[in-house]
């Protein structure tokens, strides 16, 4: 068994931390709010008071911090220089490329291995150790974190390179957006049609137009479980989140020349629904935008 460094305990990463200390690791945790290490405590980890103290002869240090500048400096400025010979670093947050690349660099030149291992999955999924980790990094690195990596979710999968599970977080995620408002044109066209919406997709979730939007997050309540349409929007993932993820998706287009007029689209509704106080509720509830409604 391990013992771990975990840096940033909150909604993603107390869960995910829990889940480590269940596997059986030493699990030393360090979250700017005291309140996240305590709750690691009462779950068998340890509260580390800083940093410092939370990376200090660990096997492994992980960190799910809210982007990039905070993984930046807390790498460079707390992490790099205190750790031991040998630790496995693993950032787990969504990040832009550029950084992840720097980090993992900066990593490299003092001679520890990194992984980028953004995931899916939500909450729900870091509760339940079935989130789906994109990871980028050396096959020496990878299959190193990959042990750890089961102990939190579901499917791994090698994504390439450093930096390349945040490439593909962020084009899921733009493909994602892109898709739900598509659903949300069509089902609110289809109400003003006055076609029964059940009807739509009854038939759509067996033909062309089906997608992961409609089949199992439908933002029409009612027709599937697992949507959050079901329970008045209440996330699920953040429409405030979602617009985090395109703005690293078209900050990533630009650098690289790449054509995404649709992701550009999604990125102004998302901007506008979170303007409109939108930001803490479910992504699909932009349907109600959409709608006219909102
Ligand atoms: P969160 O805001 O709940 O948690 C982030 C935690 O980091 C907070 O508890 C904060 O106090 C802590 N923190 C910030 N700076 C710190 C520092 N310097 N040292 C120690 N702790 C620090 O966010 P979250 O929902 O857990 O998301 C974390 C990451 O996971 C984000 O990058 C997010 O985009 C990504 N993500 C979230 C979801 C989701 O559904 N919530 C899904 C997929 C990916």
């Amino acid at each position: 068994m391990a013992t771990i460094g975990f840096i940033g305990l909150g909604n993603m990463g107390l869960p995910m931390a829990i889940n480590l200390v269940k596997a059986g690791h030493t699990v030393r945790g360090f979250d700017l709010s005291a309140e996240q290490g305590k709750a690691l405590a009462a779950a068998g980890g340890r509260a580390a008071e800083t940093t410092q103290v939370c990376v200090d002869s660990v096997d492994l240090v992980v960190t799910m911090l809210p982007a990039g500048p905070h993984v930046s400096k807390v790498y460079s400025e707390s992490i790099l220089g205190c750790l031991s010979e040998g630790t496995l670093l693993i950032d787990c947050s969504t990040i832009d490329v550029a950084t992840a690349r720097d980090v993992a660099k900066q990593a490299a030149e003092r001679g520890f291995e990194m992984v980028d291992a953004p995931v899916s999955g939500g909450t729900t999924g870091a509760e339940a150790g079935t989130l789906t980790f994109m990871v980028g990094g050396a096959d020496s690195a990878f299959a190193r974190a990959r042990p750890f990596l089961e102990q939190m979710g579901k499917t791994i999968v090698h994504a390439g390179g450093s930096g390349t599970g945040q490439a593909a977080k962020i084009c899921n995620n733009m493909m994602l957006a892109i898709n739900m408002i598509g659903q949300c044109e069509a089902f609110a066209m289809a109400e003003k049609l006055g076609l029964d919406t059940a009807k739509l997709f009854a038939i759509s979730a067996n033909s062309s137009g089906q997608s992961w939007a409609m089949t199992t997050y439908c933002p029409v309540p009612g027709l599937t479980e697992t949507a959050a349409s079901n329970r008045d929007f209440k996330p699920g993932f953040t429409a405030a989140m979602m617009l985090k993820d395109l703005g690293l998706s078209q900050d990533a287009a630009e650098q690289v020349h790449a054509q995404t007029p649709l992701g550009a689209e999604a990125q102004q509704l998302f901007r506008e629904f979170v303007d409109r106080g939108n930001g803490e509720i479910d992504f699909s509830g932009i349907i109600n935008m959409i709608r006219g409604e909102e």
